[in-house]
């Protein structure tokens, strides 16, 4: 048989029953594997002493690597991920001042428009002040700023970016005692503004972005992302631009629109509508819905974005269409309206319909063991981001903060719902958090909470199998298996002897997709091609 072999000392995701759904199996590591990629797909795996046997055109001896399925990030914004490449990076920043001498570098490396900052995190910060609008139209020598907190949630800007935005009169829109604005804005008045500030960014800047932040997946070993776009995250602009090129992309994407407009996806022949659709904002600003208040702001509550009537029909007619429906549920009250909601469509459309859609609720972070519950019965997925554990989990954690340790405990419950089989992926939520499924996998084996850690092979399924599961793929991919799609990467040494904590600064050795290269060296892309018979 025609087609490329691969030889590998070690591979995973070959054999063996996949953890995930209550049958517990291993998935399994296997040694000296040889796996036949012919015509975009795995057409062969034999042990690596019986190449011969496949008569492949080319066979290539990876050597002592891992060959394991592609990696799949579930939700990640794309373009904010290329923008926080090249604007101004403001992960890390431990102060005002650092902020805007961050801002004040990014002016000058683009000398025209609004500069772009993302990655702020005012938690980590000595004293929390944010700098005002008025220094930091100063750092950008006059222009435009729009700065994204981590979380996306909450933004600051200029005046002059808040008056154009129409984010002044917004709510959520922070003022200082004296009733000026502090620039600081969150939910509408944030949504407003951010929508302004990528509305000012040319189309080539977000076509770039896309494809910065493609590139650095492919690096890392990614075959396959989940863009969570919508109207109040990079605009209809930027989530189009992205569509028209699906077909060109070195990766695949799987687009999800957030937002509730089902004849928009239908026309678009999408099988998926929402993804980060919010139902509510993000604990780092106080914009979670929580029902009982935050512990370090007793006034606040968070709020909900949308009323369960306009989530239940969304359940139900997406139900009906055979589309799948997810949403962004981070505080107690968002979660339980996605559930409430989830209940009543299961009443209108039966719960196998219900279940076979795979609606998937994201983030589920103050979930309560109940929850897990509900969500297992109703037949939910989540889609979960192990590192925001790691960023902000733990005794001296943002999550602490702001609802006290007794609450902070019923989050991010990974491996309670892990236990009761409910399908489950992993994702960076990037740029929340780096594009770097291994950071994930860590965050996962690591959990703050040791009741809540995940054994390696689990936490390497939810970013393989279990991400292909949520986009309702994996007969199609995500296992090595003949009659797979060829989605295959592979990392140095054996992966499943290592601490995935290791393998955050490692290159893939190659990222395969569809059985084309987007990552690796230049001697495998010149076999890859010539078993393309190019
Ligand atoms: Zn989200």
């Amino acid at each position: 048989m025609p087609g490329l072999a691969l030889v590998a000392r070690t591979a995973w995701g070959a054999g063996g029953e996949p953890a995930h759904g209550g049958g517990g199996g291993a998935f399994g590591r296997r040694r000296d594997l040889a796996v036949l990629v012919h015509d975009g797909s795995i057409a062969a795996v034999v042990p690596a002493a019986e190449v011969g046997s496949l008569a492949a055109d080319r066979v290539v001896d990876l050597g002592d690597v891992t060959l394991l399925p592609g990696l799949v990030d579930s939700h990640v914004h794309l373009t904010a991920t290329g923008l926080g490449l090249h604007g101004a990076n403001l992960r890390g920043a431990r102060s005002a001042a650092e902020l805007l001498e961050r801002v004040k570098s990014a002016a000058e490396r683009s000398p025209t428009g609004l500069v772009w900052g993302d990655g702020y995190d005012e938690s980590g910060f000595a004293s929390p002040e944010l700098p005002g609008p008025e220094a930091l139209r100063e750092a950008a020598g006059g222009r435009q700023v729009f700065l994204s907190r981590v979380c996306g949630h909450q933004g600051l800007a200029t005046l002059e970016v808040l008056a154009e935005a129409g984010a002044l009169e917004a709510v959520g829109c922070d003022r200082g005692p004296d009733g000026e604005p502090t620039g600081v804005v969150r939910d509408h008045a944030n949504h407003r503004a951010r929508r302004h500030a990528i509305d000012r960014l040319a189309d080539a800047t977000l076509v770039a972005a896309q494809d910065q932040a493609l590139a650095l997946a492919a690096r890392r070993g990614v075959v396959c992302v989940h863009e969570m776009g919508g109207p109040q995250i990079a605009s209809r602009r930027d989530f189009e631009l992205l569509l028209g090129r699906l077909d060109q992309l070195p990766l695949r994407v799987v687009p999800y629109w957030g937002a509730f407009e089902l004849d928009y996806v239908l026309e678009r022949d999408l099988s998926q509508i929402g993804g980060d659709l919010f139902l509510d904002g993000s604990l780092g600003s106080h914009t979670a819905a929580l029902s009982t208040p935050y512990s370090d702001r007793p006034e606040a509550l968070g709020s909900l974005y949308h009323d369960d009537d306009e989530l239940t029909e969304l359940y139900v007619r997406a139900t009906q269409a055979g589309i799948q429906v997810g949403v962004h549920a981070i505080g107690d009250r968002a979660i339980g309206q996605a559930l409430r909601c989830a209940r009543r469509a299961v009443r209108a459309v039966g719960r196998a319909a219900f279940a076979a859609c795979r609606h998937r609720i994201e983030h589920a972070e103050l979930l309560g063991l109940d929850g897990a519950d509900r969500m297992a019965e109703l037949g939910l997925a989540a889609g979960v981001q192990p590192a925001f554990d790691a960023a902000w989990g733990g005794p001296d954690g943002m999550y602490e903060r702001r609802l006290g340790s007794r609450r902070a405990k019923s989050m991010n419950l990974f491996a309670e719902l892990w236990r009761r089989g409910v399908p489950m992926g992993g994702s960076s939520d990037s740029n929340v958090t780096p594009l770097n499924p291994w950071h994930g996998v860590a965050a996962a084996v690591h959990h703050h909470r040791p009741s809540q850690r995940l054994g390696l092979p689990v936490a390497l399924e939810l970013f393989t199998l279990g991400n292909r599961v949520l986009a309702r793929q994996e007969r199609t991919t995500g296992r090595i298996q003949p009659g797979q799609r060829a989605d295959l990467t592979a990392f140095p040494g054996d992966v499943l002897a290592t601490d995935p904590g290791k393998l955050e600064q490692v290159d893939a050795v190659f990222t395969m997709v569809g059985g084309r290269l987007a990552h690796g060296p230049e001697e495998l892309a010149m076999e890859v091609a010539a078993s393309f018979g190019g």
